[in-house]
């Protein structure tokens, strides 16, 4: 019996694990000026939509930069932006 409990408990951590925002990423991203992070949420491209905003996205890690995985505000629909380094030293050349 307690090995099912300590089965659940392990199960539930992993779970709370992977909703942890990526340090890496969310170090990146804490770089970035708020300014820049508002316009950058607001750009996203919605496949239905065009351009949308991002809602309940979390951070992706990637070694070109960062990537947002979210909905899409208007129709809730999953969106994503990658975010490239290249992207970044342009819009904030101290970045890296
Ligand atoms: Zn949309």
């Amino acid at each position: 019996m307690t090995d099912v409990i300590k089965e659940i408990v392990d199960y539930h951590e992993a779970q709370k694990s992977t909703a942890v925002i990526d340090l890496e990423a969310a170090k990146k991203w804490a770089e970035i000026s708020p300014d820049i992070r508002r316009k950058l949420i607001n750009n996203v491209f919605c496949s239905k939509c065009g351009v949308t905003v991002i809602v309940d996205y979390v951070l992706h890690n990637d070694r070109f930069g960062i990537v947002l995985k979210g909905k899409c505000k208007k129709c809730g629909g999953d969106v994503a932006s990658s975010i490239f380094r290249t992207t970044l030293m342009v819009a904030f050349p101290t970045y890296l």
